[in-house]
């Protein structure tokens, strides 16, 4: 007999198939899915390769197919395939958006994001998959199955926000990119990344969030031993925008020339404008040092702990000795 587990992902898998079909083979789907992603820059053999496909607008389509297909509606409602309403029927979850599986670590479909194409429209513009037992978001990285190979080549892994950057990058021909998927960045997920490289390349968005996102990022690759490297992009640019605006070449040169060291990104954004007031300083120097002290080994600690005396035009040993005070007060 089948563990639910195997039939939730026989589920997926099947759901996975409809909504390529509904985007390739059905016209609501080629009108509308398929334009949108084209719109977007994405070749077919990027749609094909990254399995995008496309729900409708029907309250009911999936679920008439999956009962045409002899599926259990309970193990579609643990998946959120679908829903129920306050009657108690049933309706498709994922209505007049564009699917993203999900894929996990083993191939195998663990859950799906739904784009809304309608700007306009008041819904949030990406809806997930809730946690199942086939789904454990805080352990999935988007697009790890198809960048494992090139992050063990490359000895690197870059990391971004959102989907559609992973998406754009590979077409560029970078594929050593994952992005954490429906979750700000876990600690499992960090650990997913170490087991393949000791060197992450943060590439986030060039806005609010993406420079919060990206400190906090630096802190959690620190704990666990990277090389961290940071790239925010220029203002209102994404890794997705970029690349849809530069050749490979092109955008292979900004990502190497760009990539900068945590320790001179995190003191580029503390200290704003030609010259920093003393209270921006020290400010600057505390939290410089708050990452320093995440880091293992005194070896690293003190070049970074150089670095930073270089940067910020504090002598070395004040420092060190502030270094230490966090340092004991952390244990
Ligand atoms: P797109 O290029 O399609 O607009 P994006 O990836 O640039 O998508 P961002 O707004 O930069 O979107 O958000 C980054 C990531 O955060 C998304 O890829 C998605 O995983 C998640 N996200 C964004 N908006 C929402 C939302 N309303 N609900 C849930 N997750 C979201
Ligand atoms: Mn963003
Ligand atoms: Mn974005
Ligand atoms: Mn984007």
């Amino acid at each position: 007999a089948k563990t639910q587990e195997e039939s939730l992902f026989i589920v997926n898998e099947w759901a996975k198939r409809w909504f390529q079909v509904q985007l390739w083979d059905t016209d609501e789907g080629r009108s509308v899915g398929l334009a949108y992603f084209r719109e977007r820059g994405f070749t077919d053999d990027t749609i094909r390769k990254f399995q995008l496909g496309y729900s409708p607008s029907s309250y009911t389509a999936l679920i008439e197919a999956a009962k045409k297909a002899g599926h259990n509606l309970d193990y579609l409602l643990t998946l959120g395939l679908v829903k129920k309403n306050d009657k108690g029927e049933f309706y498709d979850a994922f209505r007049e958006r564009v699917i993203f599986p999900i894929i996990d670590r083993g191939g195998r479909t663990a859950g799906f994001a739904g784009r809304i194409m309608n700007s306009q429209a008041k819904a949030a513009k990406y809806i997930n998959s809730p946690e199942s037992p086939v789904y454990n978001k805080s352990k999935i990285l988007y697009g790890l199955h198809l960048a494992r190979k090139a992050i063990s080549k490359e000895d690197i892994c870059y990391l971004a926000e959102g989907y559609t950057d992973v998406i754009s990058l590979h077409q560029a021909g970078i594929e050593n990119v994952v992005a954490s998927s429906g979750t700000s960045l876990t600690e499992d997920q960090v650990r997913l990344i170490r087991q393949m490289t000791t060197k992450v390349g943060i590439l986030f968005d060039g806005d609010p969030a993406g420079i919060r996102a990206s400190q906090r990022g630096i802190d959690m690759f620190l704990k666990e031993d990277f090389e961290v490297k940071v790239l925010l992009f220029p203002e209102g640019d994404d890794p997705d925008s970029f690349a849809r605006k530069y050749t490979p070449v092109e955008i292979r040169q900004f990502i190497d020339t760009h990539l900068e060291d945590f320790i001179r990104f995190k003191a580029r954004m503390l200290i704003t404008g030609s010259e920093a007031t003393p209270t921006q300083k020290i400010q600057a120097a505390r939290e410089l040092l708050e990452s320093i002290a995440l880091m293992k080994g005194e070896l690293k600690q003190s070049v970074y702990l150089k670095e930073a005396a270089d940067i910020l035009g504090i002598d070395q040993t004040i420092l060190s000795t502030e270094l230490h005070t966090i340092l004991a007060r952390n244990t």
